[in-house]
């Protein structure tokens, strides 16, 4: 499936659910969010019947997230049922990794191919002062859980914070001399959460990095699986890499490959974007097939060239908080 700008949109992106067991503050308001009422909420064979008809239109790949995706129930069991359709070549998961150490290994036997886990520091109390209620040693567990079962390559993903400090990154570092895992650092989007303070840059964090190893230099690596948007650098010796995600200084939608389906059924052909298509009415309106491939069709065609945040004309008012959009 080729959109209007020449870009080949395999890869979707769903969200199960809104609900999470953190507050992250640059992703919800501190007064939290309203929570869709459950009838809202796609049920696990609506969103099956959809990734049937999508993926004869040319979806091979599937992101599982939310909102935190472990806290729906039944997901071990829907993501066996995404496996034996047949369809998709990689299903991934993104987390806040706090409910891996007890599901880790179901999960993996149940098809998940990888995960990516949220992790922006390790000193608990700033981990605590960023998600507002998560504790740091579930999500350090669920790493290792994670690579004990196999959902690999793992990647970790660091939104920047002024909370990031030298300690965190000596902590990856080592991460990455362990294991063939890829820390990425991803700049702050501002979507609705509250402000995270200014933190470093992505030229600081490499000067960081680069200090902390005897000086040496980060060296660019193609071939990243998974890589998506990412440009990924590594430490001579090192089994793991750095991945940079810049979607404000650097953006990449000249290469973006992806939809998004809300938990509530609507496809987003742009994260930065309110536009939305309605799946859900239609699906539960006893749609065909057809007019659901034409819907995800006109999705594809509305996916911007570039977006919102790349223009001068200032921010959007965005509609939704990433944990309502699946980030
Ligand atoms: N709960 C899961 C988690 O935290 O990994 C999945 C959903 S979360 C919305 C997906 C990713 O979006 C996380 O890596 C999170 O750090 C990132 N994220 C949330 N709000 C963000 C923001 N305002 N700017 C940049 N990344 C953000
Ligand atoms: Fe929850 Fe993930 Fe948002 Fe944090 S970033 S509040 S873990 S959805």
């Amino acid at each position: 499936m080729i959109d209007n700008h020449n870009r080949v949109v395999n890869y979707l992106r769903i969200s199960v659910t809104d609900r999470c067991n953190f507050r992250c503050v640059y992703c919800m308001p501190p007064n939290g969010v309203h929570w869709l009422d459950h009838s809202e909420v796609l049920t696990y064979e609506e969103i099956l019947r959809l990734i049937a008809v999508f993926s004869r239109e040319g979806i091979s790949k599937i992101r599982l997230t939310g909102g935190e995706p472990l806290v729906r129930s039944g997901l071990t069991n829907f993501i066996h049922e995404i496996k034996a359709m047949g369809v998709i070549d990689d299903i991934s998961l993104t987390t806040n990794g706090s409910l891996l150490p007890q599901m880790a290994y179901n999960l993996k036997n149940a098809g998940l191919d990888r995960v990516n886990i949220s992790l922006d520091t390790v000193n608990p109390a700033r981990f605590l002062r960023i998600t507002t209620c998560g504790r740091l040693d579930d999500t350090l567990r669920g790493i290792e859980s994670a690579l004990d079962a196999g959902l690999t390559p793992l990647k970790i993903n660091v939104v920047l914070t002024e909370s990031l400090l030298e300690a965190d990154l000596a902590y990856f570092i080592q991460q990455v001399y362990r294991h063939p895992i890829s820390v990425r650092f991803i700049e702050y989007m501002p979507i609705g959460g509250t402000g995270v303070g200014s933190g470093p840059d992505i030229g600081t964090i490499k000067k960081m990095l680069s200090m902390a190893v005897g000086r040496q230099a980060l060296r660019p690596v193609i071939n990243v699986q998974g890589n998506g948007p990412a440009k990924y650098y590594q430490f001579p010796k090192a089994r793991g890499t750095f991945g940079f995600i810049t979607p404000i200084s650097d953006h990449f939608c000249g290469e973006c490959n992806r939809l998004r389906l809300t938990a509530d059924g609507k496809l987003r052909p742009c994260l930065l974007s309110n536009k939305e298509i309605d799946v859900k009415t239609p699906l539960r309106n006893g749609a065909s097939d057809s007019e659901l491939a034409r819907l995800f069709h006109e999705a594809v065609s509305e996916k911007p060239n570039g977006h919102s945040l790349c223009r001068s004309s200032g921010y959007p008012d965005f509609k939704r908080r990433m944990s309502q959009i699946g980030g």
